[in-house]
């Protein structure tokens, strides 16, 4: 256990609203907080504002499990108290960090967390975990924020980085949310929640865009040997380890945004300052799953331009690499080698495309007629506006010749649709039917987080009934499974749900 913290005398600090005095047990977490030891240059320490009263929304346990954190522990009041910020876990080490960026395009100088704190890293059976509250109250990185977040918002970030998970994309996790009634002003009032978020680690593009400005500083140089050392070992031989490291970061975005395209989730917030070195999904907004598929769709509600429009994402994300790049560049010393590691984004991001729609389709080899057999079935998804999640499960079930076909009944234009059929009946015939729909099976969802579903679950849960939250996510831990009891959450979106506007607000 790290003892350097002034306030681990194995007591716990004070707690305001929820005294809970208490030596460290057995079970309790074991701490190494490597971010800690980079230096203050890096974050500010400081502990979490309380909230009064604080309640469980729902508790993880299939991640607590994975984090070898005990149900015992993990149920008790004091997890109730330390997820919700009101006391700190002795050995943890908390803290806000400090990065920089552009938000929408134009260079917003410094930001931070500004209202998530990390209470340092854990150690786990699957490596060292880090976990975030956020909502924990003001930093000095909060800028005009309150350091707060409502249950609205923490909900849906807690169902979707879940549904992200059970989907196989890599992402940030979430163990648990507790909830306040406490009142945090947004375009109403509404009430506090914190999230408690996993991720091995939270560094962002932001983070080395912040030490970027001045001549190479030690800091920037410290950053990207941490984040080497610690993530990509593999760069420390190469020739240029820095150019090694944007380039292999440029590659897991790369996959990551192959994952999210094929999905078709819209992250809506793309800034570099939400952007994972690690290639995580990070920073749940006001993101969307497409109902209907169209491909200029635009989920945030304040993002007039569209710039994070669903088919801009593959773009956006090598607009912040380029930035990434150009903060990495005083320590790769060329700028032609900084260009040179991001070109392979170019053949990964389609390559990985291909791939993740082949298997999508249910073709387990590549033909080189595939790429334009997925170009035409997304042309075909857009005229038509077809509920993408829908049409890719209904594709599972889908027999050449069939007489009446539940995936044409998707389609106004159905002599479109019989063209294409019979293009793809063509190239699935060689294909072995079993193989091929256990394939599409383990790739197309029948459970995907879309709006209306959170949406429901948000409004019971400002009633104090959480049950739906409960029920979505155990769906969404395992979307590709049947879950029989719960068709219910697998239907078409209602009317309705098309009028839900998602803002930046949260
Ligand atoms: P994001 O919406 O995640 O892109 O946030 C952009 C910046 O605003 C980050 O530095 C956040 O920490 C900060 N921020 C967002 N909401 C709040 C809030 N309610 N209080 C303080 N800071 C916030
Ligand atoms: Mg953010």
């Amino acid at each position: 256990m790290t003892a350097s913290h002034p306030l681990d005398s194995g007591v716990l600090a004070p707690a305001p609203f929820s005294p809970h005095l208490g030596v460290a047990a057995a079970s309790d977490p074991v701490w190494r907080n490597r971010f800690a030891s980079l230096g203050d240059r890096f974050y500010t320490r400081l502990q979490a504002q309380p909230l009064p009263d604080p309640i469980w929304v729902s508790r993880n346990r299939a991640l607590a499990r994975e984090l070898g954190l005990e149900e015992p522990w993990f149920a008790s009041q004091l997890a109730l108290d330390a997820f919700t910020g009101n006391v700190r876990l002795p050995g943890s080490d908390p803290l806000a960090s400090v990065y920089s960026g552009p938000q929408f395009g134009q260079w917003a100088g410094q930001l931070g967390d500004g209202r998530a704190l990390l209470l340092g890293e854990i150690e786990t059976p699957v490596g060292g975990i880090e976990l975030q509250l956020k909502g924990a109250g003001r930093t000095p990185y909060s800028r005009m924020g309150d350091g707060r977040a409502v249950l609205r918002s923490s909900i849906r970030e807690y169902l979707c980085s879940e549904a992200m998970h059970g989907l196989g994309i890599p992402t940030t996790r979430a163990l648990c949310i507790t909830a306040s009634d406490a009142p945090v002003r947004r375009e109403e009032i509404e009430t506090a929640a914190v999230v408690t978020r996993t991720a091995p680690s939270f560094i962002r593009f932001g983070h080395f865009e912040h030490f970027s400005y001045t001549d190479p500083p030690p800091e920037l140089k410290a950053r990207a040997d941490f984040v080497i050392d610690s993530f990509y070992a593999e760069c420390r031989a190469a020739a240029d380890p820095y150019a090694a490291l944007l380039q292999a970061v440029s590659e897991r975005t790369a996959h990551l945004m192959a994952a999210w395209q094929a999905a078709g989730f819209c992250h809506g917030v793309m800034n570099t300052d939400n952007m994972s070195i690690l290639g995580l999904t990070l920073d749940y907004g006001p993101f969307q799953f497409l109902d209907a598929f169209v491909p200029g769709h635009i989920c945030n509600h304040s993002d007039s331009e569209g710039r994070y429009a669903y088919n801009r994402q593959p773009n956006m994300a090598y607009w912040n690499l380029f930035c990434l790049g150009q903060a990495l560049l005083p320590l790769i010393g060329d700028q032609e080698r900084a260009l040179a590691a991001l070109e392979s984004y170019k053949t990964v991001f389609p390559a990985a495309l291909q791939t993740r729609m082949r298997a999508k389709l249910g073709l387990p080899d590549a033909h080189p007629e595939d790429q334009a057999l997925i170009e035409d079935t997304f042309k075909l998804l857009a005229r038509n506006r077809v509920d993408y999640p829908i049409f890719w499960r209904r594709l599972c079930a889908f027999t050449p010749q069939s007489g009446h076909d539940p995936v044409r009944d998707l389609f106004f234009d159905r002599q479109s649709f019989d063209a294409w059929a019979l293009r793809y009946s063509e190239r699935i015939t060689p294909v072995n039917r079993s193989i091929r729909a256990d394939l599409m099976l383990r790739t197309n969802p029948k459970y995907v987080l879309r709006n209306h579903l959170g949406e429901q679950a948000i409004r019971a849960a400002k009633l104090k009934d959480f049950s739906s939250v409960e029920s979505l996510l155990q769906v969404l831990q395992a979307p590709f499974d049947a879950h029989t009891d719960h068709d219910e959450l697998a239907g078409f979106p209602p009317d309705w749900a098309a009028g839900i506007e998602i803002s930046c607000s949260s």
